[in-house]
């Protein structure tokens, strides 16, 4: 599965933020038996359909999708001189499909900021260059030699452009992510090969201080520094506190901060989003469930993320859009009203429906 790797300089409570996710740990909730690696945290995204879904079909359980979050340590300035520590980091980030950078924000003399001040602008500078200069090495090694052959080579030449263009770009020290130049996108598909660590999606976790939570124009300003990343404000020690309480006493503690959800629910759905996924659901007296497919994937795809042979035998789909069913009451009286649909094998997943494969064994 895509995984999202947290990285952030030392001191800006990765490591309180990853021991909140990981208090989450669907895995560990759902599948005690499951291995799970000590630097992922699996994380439920809250889905409040499922809950409905529940009451609709009597199921026993409700199964929300999930994303993993991996912990990778050792950003420091210099990492991309791949000493060490370094090399591992860029390993571990090479493997990730997005990033996550946990910027401090909070004010907390007893807490060393490393730079010797708190800086989220600098700080997410500090980051990027290295990203930067990482990409920089993998251009510099591979660009003469793709010279060279695209003298023999015509047909390479597209492909020598971007990586030019690609250049140009990292050496005025932007990244290659800010140019919309994006692992999935056409523009990153000549680069594919490179793995170049700047193309994956990133996202931006604040840890701030409670009373910047519901600082709007504080917020703004962050938000303009990593546009367009989306950026989620929480206060790492309040999630590590709510991860301990139970649901009626986390909702009055975050009530008193001026939130309606944790931010690491809001962390779990924008890495979702950021990472290309939706969700179609299926539902039935066992369970309500939340799959996991591709933006874009078509209904033999999704089928096949529950089982190969739904692919291979995939028939078609009944779908209903979760509002029709809500609005019906149950998928008898959706049917009689003619709103479940037959979909064939070119049509292409909405988020919200409910479905049920037919499939050939
Ligand atoms: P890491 O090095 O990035 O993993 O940072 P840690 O999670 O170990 O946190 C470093 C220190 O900052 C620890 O003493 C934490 O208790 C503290 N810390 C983490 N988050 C917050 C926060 O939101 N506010 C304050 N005041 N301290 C925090």
């Amino acid at each position: 599965s895509l995984t999202i790797g947290i990285v952030g300089l030392p001191n800006v409570g990765k490591s309180t933020l990853f021991n909140a996710l990981t208090k989450n740990d669907v895995l560990a909730a759902n599948y005690p038996f499951a291995t799970i690696e000590p630097n992922v945290g699996v994380v439920g995204v809250p889905d409040p359909r499922l809950t409905r879904l529940a009451e609709i079909f009597g199921s026993q359980r409700v199964l929300p999708a999930t994303v993993d979050f991996v912990d990778i340590a050792g950003i420091v300035r210099g990492a991309s001189e791949g000493e060490g520590l370094g090399n591992k980091f860029l390993a571990n980030i090479r493997e990730s499909d997005a990033i996550c950078q946990v910027i401090r924000a909070f004010k907390d003399e007893n807490v060393v900021h490393v730079d010797g001040k708190v800086s989220p602008k600098d700080d997410i500078e500090t980051i990027n260059t290295e990203l930067i200069l990482a990409d920089l090495q993998t251009i510099e090694k591979v660009l003469p030699r793709l010279q060279k052959e695209s003298r023999i080579k015509k047909d390479i030449a597209p492909k020598v452009k971007a990586v030019e263009e690609a250049k140009e770009i990292l050496e005025k020290g932007d990244t290659l992510f800010a140019h919309g130049i994006v692992q999935g996108s056409e523009r990153a598909e000549l680069l594919h090969d490179l793995h170049l660590l700047t193309t994956k999606p990133f996202l931006y976790v604040f840890n701030v201080d409670e009373d910047e939570l519901t600082d709007e124009d504080f917020k703004n300003e962050q938000r303009a520094l990593v546009a367009p990343a989306e950026a989620i404000f929480l206060n790492a020690k309040l999630e590590a506190d709510l991860a301990e309480l139970d649901e009626d006493e986390a909702l009055e503690l975050l009530q008193s901060v001026g939130q309606d959800e944790p931010g690491l629910a809001t962390l779990a759905h924008v890495g979702f989003r950021t990472l290309g996924l939706q969700t179609y659901l299926t539902a039935g007296p066992k369970e309500s469930r939340a799959w996991t497919i591709k933006k874009g994937a078509t209904a033999p795809e999704a089928a096949g993320v529950i089982h190969t042979d739904f692919q291979k035998g995939f028939i078609k789909a009944e779908v209903i859009s979760f509002s029709d069913l809500v609005e019906t009451g149950s998928v008898a009286e959706a049917r009689a009203k003619g709103k479940a649909r037959m979909e064939g094998k070119d049509y292409v997943m909405q988020d919200g429906d409910v479905v049920e494969f037919r499939f050939n064994v």
